[in-house]
C-alpha cells in the first residue's frame, strides 16, 4: 500500500537522521559500573518480543522506551507506533525498561531520538480497493496523536465530519478523565463492512460498521472506550460511553441518525419504569433496549444534579481502575456533597424505592 510505504520511508529517514545526530554528539563521559538486571541477558539482547498491551498480544520489535511510552514496530503494520507503558503488565514493564537500560549501557547508539513528524495534517491517500485513508494530527497533553481513518471513498463526506468531531472529542475526553490518551499512536479507525456490531474500540484501534449505519453517536461512544475498555460494571462503562458521547454530540454538533432520539428514550423509560422490565442496573445483565435506556436517563439526571465535575470523576475512576463499584459510586457522591447517597442509587442501581427523580 502506497500510504504505508510513504510512512515507513519517512520514518526510516527520520530514524537515520536521529542516529546521526546522536553519534555526532559523542559520548565521552565515564560510565557508571554495569547495572544488574533481573531479566536474563539472552532476553535483553533481542529486540523482538511478544508484547501484551492490556490483553492485546502482538509480536513487536522495540525501538525505544521513554519515561512514559514505548515505541515499537510490527511486521504486520510496517510502521512505528507508540503507546503508554501503563498498558503493560508489571512483568512486561520490567522487561522493556530493563531492555532500554541494557541498550543504553551497552549500545547507546541504539536509542532512537526522533519523535513523530508534526507537519502531516489532514492528508488523504488512496488505500486498497474502494477505500482511502485520511490522517489527522491532534495535539494532546503528551503527544501529537495521528488518527488514521480508513473508509470507503464514497463515504468521504461522512468521514470528514466524523474526523471533525474527533478533533474536538479526543482532547475533551482527555480533559474530562484527566487521563492522557491511553491508546496507540498512530491510532487506526477502520470502516469494516464485516463488523457485526455497530462499533468496537479499545486502546489499540477502533472499528465502525459501514459509516452511514454506524452513526456519529456510535463513534463518540466508541472513543470513550479508549479510556474505559474492559471496565466494569456495564451501567458505568457503557452508560458513560453513551452519555459522554451524547454530551460531545450536542456540544460539537454531531448528526444523529433515525432512531437516535433521546427524547424518545425518555418517553420509553417512562413507559417501562416500575414494570417487570425495570431492574436495578447493578443486578441485571446489561442489554441496550431496557438497561441501556435506563442508564442513559440515570446519567443524565445525575449530571443535572451534580454537574460535569461529578460525571467526569466517575469517568476518571472507571478509566483508572477499570471498575466503579456501587460503594465507589456512593463515596464519589459523598465527596460531591450528597449526604444520603442511597437516595440516588435506590431503585436505579440497587433494589429500593425510587427517591431520585
Ligand atoms: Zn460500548
Amino acid at each position: 500500500m502506497q500510504s504505508e510505504k510513504t510512512t515507513l520511508l519517512s520514518w526510516l529517514s527520520a530514524i537515520a537522521i536521529g542516529s546521526l545526530l546522536f553519534t555526532s554528539c559523542g559520548e565521552t563521559e565515564t560510565k557508571a559500573p554495569p547495572p544488574t538486571f533481573q531479566t536474563p541477558d539472552s532476553i535483553l539482547k533481542i529486540n523482538t518480543h511478544m508484547i501484551d498491551a492490556d490483553g492485546w498480544e502482538f509480536k513487536a520489535q522495540i525501538v525505544k522506551v521513554t519515561g512514559k511510552r514505548i515505541f515499537v514496530t510490527n511486521e504486520e503494520y510496517r510502521r512505528i507506533f507508540d503507546f503508554p507503558l501503563t498498558m503493560l503488565s508489571d512483568s512486561q514493564l520490567l522487561v522493556v525498561t530493563e531492555w532500554q537500560a541494557y541498550k543504553d549501557y551497552y549500545k547507546p547508539d541504539y536509542k532512537v531520538i526522533t519523535d513523530y513528524p508534526v507537519n502531516i495534517n489532514d492528508t488523504i491517500v488512496p488505500d486498497t480497493g474502494d477505500f482511502e485513508m485520511q490522517v489527522v494530527v491532534i495535539p494532546l497533553k503528551e503527544i501529537e496523536l495521528r488518527v488514521e481513518f480508513t473508509y470507503q471513498t464514497k463515504n468521504r463526506e461522512l468521514a470528514n465530519h466524523m474526523l471533525g468531531l474527533l478533533k474536538r472529542a479526543i482532547p475533551a475526553y482527555e480533559k474530562k478523565s484527566g487521563v492522557p490518551f491511553p491508546g496507540f499512536n498512530p491510532y487506526m479507525v477502520l470502516e469494516n463492512l464485516k463488523l457485526k456490531a455497530l462499533g468496537l474500540a479499545g486502546p489499540t484501534d477502533a472499528y465502525l460498521c459501514s459509516l452511514d449505519k454506524a452513526s456519529e453517536w456510535t463513534l463518540m461512544h466508541e472513543f470513550v472506550h479508549i479510556w474505559n475498555a474492559g471496565g466494569r460494571p456495564s451501567w458505568v462503562t457503557e452508560g458513560l460511553a453513551d452519555y459522554i458521547g451524547y454530551q460531545g454530540m450536542i456540544e460539537y454538533g454531531g448528526n444523529f441518525i433515525e432512531g437516535e432520539n433521546y427524547n424518545e428514550d425518555m418517553k420509553f423509560w417512562d413507559e417501562f419504569k416500575g414494570t417487570d422490565k425495570d431492574f436495578p442496573l447493578s443486578e441485571k445483565k446489561y442489554g441496550y433496549k431496557y438497561e441501556g435506556t435506563k442508564a442513559m436517563v440515570f446519567w443524565d439526571k445525575v449530571n443535572k444534579e451534580f454537574g460535569d465535575e461529578f460525571t467526569n470523576a466517575c469517568f476518571r475512576h472507571n478509566a483508572l481502575n477499570r471498575k466503579l463499584t456501587v460503594e465507589d459510586f456512593k463515596e464519589l457522591l459523598k465527596a460531591h456533597g450528597e449526604e444520603d447517597p442511597d437516595r440516588i442509587t435506590d431503585g436505579w442501581i440497587v433494589t429500593g424505592d425510587y427517591r431520585f427523580e
